[in-house]
């Protein structure tokens, strides 16, 4: 079975978690940290010989183009993350129709290959936004992966569907969410902070659930958080900084046994399998 490894790549100081205290108008005068996260990443995929999708900010493909072109040059998935991190539940469908345009533009710009995955900032498309499929659509865009399927403080679409699904009758854009255990009627979100925070066996156990289901898996991180030098973020809620630092330094090691034990692949080719049956 293959799955989809995917990375969303954002700056350290990009995350939701830290939004409410790191002004968006400071942004330009942090330390990028982003090509040298990205590129320990693209270190340990090669080592391990997996391709994956890249959901990168329009923001940083037009300041690191160059971190686009090595992505694309080793054989990964370039996709979109939006421009700078809006939730899509805090945009008009036409400041979203522009969002889309505007990340679009910097990412093939800089990587030079055809843009048709998004995925939502924190996974904010949900029941608020009934809208942003049919957009996607309008825009050309074969599928999204922007929706947790889970009950979460900060997202998730709790009663949305676990596997691939199409949204919108008329048009063949496919929604791949990310992946959730199943635990005792219970739906468990297993990426990104989880994945770093819990143990490892948990993910290996969704993957191995939905494999029974004859389904994908789709795993998710983000490149700072094998970035353990990075500045602290002070004033941060106390919520944050204990989801955010923990565990920064085993990461790559985690990622890299979790890699070792499954099948990954990008997530087009996950969702070329997916369509048939979608
Ligand atoms: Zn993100």
């Amino acid at each position: 079975m293959l799955n989809g490894l995917s990375v969303d790549v954002e700056e350290w100081f990009q995350v939701g978690a830290f939004e409410r205290t790191i002004d968006r108008a400071d942004w330009p005068a942090l330390e990028s940290r982003v090509e040298a996260n990205t590129g320990v990443v693209l270190d340990l995929f090669a080592a391990a010989g997996v391709r994956a999708t890249f959901f990168t900010l329009g923001w940083v493909a037009e300041r690191t183009p160059r971190l686009i072109r090595r992505i694309v040059a080793e054989g990964h998935e370039i996709a979109s993350h939006g421009v700078d991190h809006r939730r899509v539940h805090t945009m008009t469908a036409a400041e979203f129709r522009a969002d889309l345009a505007r990340a679009r533009a910097a990412l093939e710009d800089a990587g030079g290959a055809a843009v048709t995955g998004y995925r939502a900032p924190s996974f904010s498309i949900d029941a608020r936004t009934p809208w942003a499929h049919a957009v996607l659509a309008e825009e050309g865009y074969a599928y999204s992966s922007s929706v947790a399927p889970v009950r979460h403080d900060h997202y998730g679409w709790r009663d949305s569907p676990r596997y691939a699904w199409r949204p919108l009758p008329d048009a063949p854009l496919v929604e791949l969410p990310v992946t959730v255990a199943e635990v005792r009627g219970r739906r468990v979100a297993v990426g990104g902070g989880f994945f770093r925070l819990l143990p490892a066996a948990l993910t290996d156990f969704a993957v191995r659930q939905v494999a029974r289901a004859g389904r994908p898996a789709v795993f998710y991180f983000h490149p700072w958080e094998v970035d353990h030098g990075q500045p602290r973020v002070r004033g941060a809620p106390l919520r944050s900084r204990l989801r955010h630092y923990p565990r920064q330094r085993a990461m790559a090691g985690k990622l890299a046994g979790l890699i070792r034990r499954h099948e990954w692949g990008r997530v087009d080719a996950v969702v070329a399998g997916e369509a048939a049956r979608a």
